[in-house]
């Protein structure tokens, strides 16, 4: 399939006064999965089709927060975006860029990591749960300070909403502190301060009860066949009740396979999991499967015809790269001339 050209855009870096812009992004580590289309995907694309503007960026120095070697970046890269195409996010509207591609976006983390303290990084628990679960034994200065270059991102291009899971939301804190202290330091209002978006499921858990993480292997991926997605959710940790209840508090495994078929039948999940009642487990998993399958079918089918036109995948990429640039130097060069580096 081949999409038409996308227009050359050559809008002014300058975010619409009245509607808000948003970015959010994320890592090239492998597909998306449920726990993205429900926490983060589905909030992008609603707001796009309200006239947000939306960016999104592919954060492929942070893969290296918690290990030695990006494997795949290229496949990684192309895969997360045929998943964003099939899911709705519309690339003549919006900006898919990559962290590599965007060299002054990166600059920004160095007044920014002079706005924060190490105190003030060593508290985050999002980076102690994924020091928790990293493949390195010893913490980078990477990982401790990529919640700033996650701020970076946000406000190169003034975004004022992020769309993400509830993990991000000690970064998004982080972000919210360097705008305010930014601003203060250098008396003008440069940033906006960043609001996050949580979703109705903004911590889906894995097929493990633990969150799903694409680098945890426990995912329900959005490009998985009908019969991997059956198999997968076949194998979900349940509990030993027979009864099924919505209840996170607790029975988190079972009430987050309940929220997921809920969320796909755009149903309550305490009605749904009366309907399935005494029918235990068992029950359970063929509902959310069905759910599962017949929510993804149309979005597979448009993946796999963006799986057959990488050309046209890369060209958005290649695209989207170029307007984040010159966002990103309309940003830096205006930071450079507060801080008064101008010679
Ligand atoms: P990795 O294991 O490589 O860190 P990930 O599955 O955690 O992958 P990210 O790329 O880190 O995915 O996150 C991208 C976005 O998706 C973030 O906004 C994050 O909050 C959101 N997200 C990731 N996993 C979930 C989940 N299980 N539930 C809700 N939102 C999620
Ligand atoms: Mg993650």
């Amino acid at each position: 399939m081949t999409a038409p050209a996308i227009a050359a855009r050559d809008t002014a870096p300058a975010p619409d006064p009245v509607l808000p812009r948003m970015l959010t992004g994320d890592r090239p580590t492998g597909p998306l999965h449920l726990g993205h289309l429900f926490g983060t995907l589905q909030n992008r694309v609603r707001l796009q089709d309200m006239g947000v503007e939306l960016f999104v960026i592919d954060a492929d120095y942070q893969v290296l927060t918690d290990r030695d070697v990006a494997d795949q970046l290229p496949a990684h890269m192309d895969g997360l975006i045929a998943d964003y195409l099939a899911a709705g996010i519309d690339p003549d509207s919006a900006t898919i860029f990559a962290h590599s591609a965007v060299p002054a976006l990166n600059q920004l983390l160095l007044p920014f990591l002079s706005l924060v303290s190490v105190p003030e990084l060593n508290r985050n628990p999002t980076v102690k749960d994924e020091i928790a679960h990293s493949r390195q034994s010893a913490v980078s200065g990477l990982m401790l300070t990529y919640p700033v270059h996650q701020a970076a991102d946000i406000l190169f291009c003034k975004a004022n909403l992020v769309p993400v899971g509830q993990d991000q939301l000690p970064h998004l804190e982080i972000a919210r502190l360097i705008a305010r202290r930014f601003n203060e330091r250098f008396g003008q209002p440069v940033f906006p301060v960043p609001d996050a978006l949580l979703s109705a499921a903004p911590l889906l858990l894995g097929t493990d009860g633990t969150k799903m993480s694409k680098s945890r292997g426990n995912t329900i991926p959005l490009s998985a066949t009908a019969d991997e997605t059956a198999r997968l959710i076949r194998g979900a940790k349940t509990d030993s009740e027979r009864d099924i209840s919505y209840d996170p508090e607790r029975r988190p495994a079972v009430s987050s396979l309940v929220l997921l078929a809920a969320l796909c039948l755009g149903r309550d999940p305490r009605e749904v999991a009366a309907d399935i009642g005494d029918g235990g487990a068992a029950a359970l998993k063929t509902v959310v499967t069905t759910a599962v399958n017949d929510l993804l079918a149309p979005i597979r089918a448009r993946r796999a015809e963006y799986a057959r036109d990488l050309g046209y995948v890369r060209q958005v990429l290649r695209d989207g790269n170029e307007r984040a640039n010159q966002i990103a130097a309309a940003t830096l060069a205006e930071v450079q001339g507060v801080m008064g580096m101008r010679y």
